[in-house]
């Protein structure tokens, strides 16, 4: 599904550059990208989701690779086969839940929004229990509420590769857990594969494998319980 070979990213701005030798991730895979604040996980994430392009070596997602693609073309890999989870929840406010879910079909031409992608949002959102407030406005929900939404819009459209960049961080202990309980299970089902960043351990047994980032170093890559090398 994913794989990153010798790669090197540096933003322009300042000192940090993130490296990876060997990065493979087979389809239906669950993997917890963890390390400290700052270690380079999200740029990580960013260069799978072809938001950002290293500067040498390979990205490749689904046989394709990510790192030689147009930004068009990248743009359309990433609505067409990835749903996105963002740390900072990131809803449009006026909209009402169910609109907010239904996110990945207006942005995305090449989807459309016909009466199946609407209830598989119905179904959805009565699944993480908001069917009760589907119709109000983003702004009125609690952030509980506000990242069941984000992980329903990101798994809407049938992703095959789901991306969460610390989905559960602005949640409280009670709703990080169900949020999370949440997104393994819709992940599970759908067979999709989930690359998400994390900063708690206790989440790590949840997860096929463990891939560590340290000071933009990527690691523990290819070792690991279920998986290992390239596929
Ligand atoms: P993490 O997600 O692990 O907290 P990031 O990947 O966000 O780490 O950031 C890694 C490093 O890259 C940090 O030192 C950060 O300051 C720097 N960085 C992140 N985004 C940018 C950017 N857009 N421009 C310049 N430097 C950045
Ligand atoms: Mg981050």
């Amino acid at each position: 599904m994913i794989e990153l070979s010798d790669i090197t990213f540096a933003y322009e701005q300042d000192g940090f550059a993130l490296r990876a030798e060997m990065l493979s991730i087979a389809k239906g895979e669950k993997i917890a990208v963890v390390g400290p604040s700052g270690s380079g996980k999200t740029t990580l994430l960013h260069l799978i989701a072809g938001i950002l392009v290293p500067s040498c070596g390979k990205v490749q997602v689904e046989g394709q690779e990510v790192s030689a693609m147009s930004d068009k073309a990248r743009r359309r890999l990433r609505l067409t086969t990835m749903g996105m989870v963002f740390q900072g929840i990131e809803l449009i406010d006026y909209l009402s839940a169910r609109e907010n879910v239904l996110l990945p079909y207006r942005i995305n031409s090449a989807r459309s929004l016909d009466s199946a992608a609407k209830q598989r949002a119905e179904e959805l959102l009565e699944r993480v229990g908001l069917q009760a407030v589907s119709g109000r406005a983003a702004s009125g929900l609690s952030q509980g509420e506000r990242q069941r939404v984000g992980i329903c819009r990101a798994l809407v459209a049938q992703p095959g590769l789901v991306l969460a960049d610390e989905p559960t961080s602005s949640l409280d202990d009670e709703n990080a857990a169900s949020a999370l309980d949440l997104l393994i299970q819709l992940v599970d089902e759908s067979g999709a594969t989930l690359v998400m960043l994390t900063h708690d351990k206790a989440q790590l047994p949840r997860f096929d494998r463990v891939v560590a980032v340290d000071r933009g170093e990527v690691s523990g890559a290819v070792s690991g319980a279920t998986s290992g090398g390239v596929r």
